[in-house]
């Protein structure tokens, strides 16, 4: 072997490896057939021109049928693929080429064509170019949040219009399924939707850890839901189930509250309200969340100056403020890509406490039950990046480092910048 070529072998390819390069081989597939399906639908209709056939929704419909049978898929998925093979050749080149260059997977790039095509289009041009650096860079989950905030920030309409619109369109729906099961679809808004999740989450957690019980969560979630929706009331329930309340935590920035409308919010580009585990909500809708009692919880963006950011060794368990702000920095699961809200996850000490972890801001980070099993047990190493406000690095057994960035920063004040904070 020649020395002069030492260090320049390529590294010898892990499992890991092996699959990432064949799902980037999909991506380029994925490109391939959508400019292929796009080409057919063209050459269909140059020939029917041709032969003086001017019919066009009829000429697409025959491609339709085609490429259903061809592909022997439903005439629907037939349909879309076709609408998304048109709106990526024609209006998104720089997607698709993307795509081909297995930069982003098909499903970041149905995203990211479904998501923008909502904006107007005057602003579709600008907004293509950051779309497409998220897709690239974020999965999927994270991408779609990020893509909408972005979407959102541009728009003339504003979100309180938006959901105002929607709010008309709520309606509910059973669909029949397989062994005399049917679904039961309700369209609501989001912030009723995570309360009514989160109540029966809650209220069924208590039950299936009650002594005998052999139903998993899942199951006894419905039945609760039944439950009160079919009785109307809890009596049937254990006692310790009964009388739990939804929670649902609301962050608003301290000014917002201050401020006017939306319009002149939105106008001066103030983050809007968020409701964890759906979004941005109105503000109206917001200020009314935080003025009831309820169970809906408060979180102002200010810097509270009482706040505890850290009990170094004290405590093993963060006080409920420190942890309430740990969940709001992190508003989900810190492991890559996870969307379970941090209020259905628990506070983990990103160095453990038996290894001299500290109770503080800077060592705590809200993930789920799942993943943490996997950081525990899978072989992970992990760890917060320093001064980062909260960003965690993850390293897999096979040595890829993934960095999950948190959904907030908490205002750090250091003396010399003090007098620049927004507060
Ligand atoms: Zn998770």
């Amino acid at each position: 072997m020649d020395d002069d070529l030492d260090g320049f072998y390529a590294p010898i390819p892990d499992a890991v490896d092996r699959v990432v390069e064949v799902a980037g081989m999909m991506d380029v597939f994925a490109a391939q057939r959508l400019w292929r399906v796009e080409a057919m639908r063209q050459e269909a209709l140059e020939d029917a021109h041709r032969h003086g056939r001017a019919l066009t929704d009829v000429i697409e419909r025959g491609v339709r049928l085609e490429l259903a049978a061809a592909l022997r898929i439903t005439e629907r998925a037939a349909g879309e693929m076709i609408a998304r093979a048109a709106a990526m050749v024609q209006r998104y080149p720089a997607v698709l080429d993307s795509l081909g260059r297995a930069r982003m997977t098909e499903r970041h790039a149905e995203i990211l064509v479904d998501l923008v095509d909502e904006a107007e289009s005057e602003l579709r041009g600008a907004l293509v170019p950051q779309a497409i650096q998220l897709a690239e860079q974020h999965p999927v989950g994270s991408f779609r949040r990020m893509l909408r905030r972005l979407i959102d920030s541009v728009r003339s309409v504003t979100l309180a219009e938006r959901h105002e619109a929607a709010l008309g369109r709520r309606r509910m729906a059973v669909e029949p399924d397989e062994d005399t099961m049917a679904w039961l679809h309700v369209y609501l808004p989001g912030v009723e939707a995570q309360a009514i999740f989160g109540r029966t989450t809650a209220m069924a957690k208590v039950i299936v850890a009650s002594e005998g019980e052999t139903r998993t969560l899942d199951q006894v979630r419905v039945d609760v839901l039944c439950d009160l929706l079919i009785e109307g009331d809890t009596a049937s329930l254990p006692a310790d189930a009964r009388g739990i309340r939804a929670s649902v935590v609301v962050t608003v920035p301290a000014l917002a509250l201050l401020t006017a409308g939306e319009k002149e919010r939105h106008d001066a580009g103030l983050a809007p309200a968020t409701v964890e585990g759906v979004g941005p909500v109105p503000l109206a809708r917001a200020r009314e969340l935080c003025g009831g009692d309820g169970g809906w919880m408060r979180v102002l963006t200010h810097p509270d100056s009482g706040a505890v950011l850290s009990v170094g060794r004290e405590l093993y368990r963060p006080p409920a403020a420190l942890a309430r702000l740990v969940k709001w920095r992190g508003d989900r699961c810190m492991a890559p890509g996870c969307g379970m809200p941090a209020s259905r996850c628990e506070i983990d000490h990103t160095l453990a406490w038996e290894d001299g972890g500290t109770t503080g801001l800077d060592n705590l980070a809200p993930i789920c039950r799942g993943h943490h099993r996997v950081k525990h047990h899978g072989g992970w190493r992990v760890r917060q990046v320093p001064d980062s406000g909260g960003e965690i690095e993850w390293t897999s057994p096979s040595g890829r480092e993934y960095t999950v960035k948190p959904e907030r920063r908490y205002p750090m004040f250091h003396p010399s910048s003090a007098a620049d904070a927004p507060f």
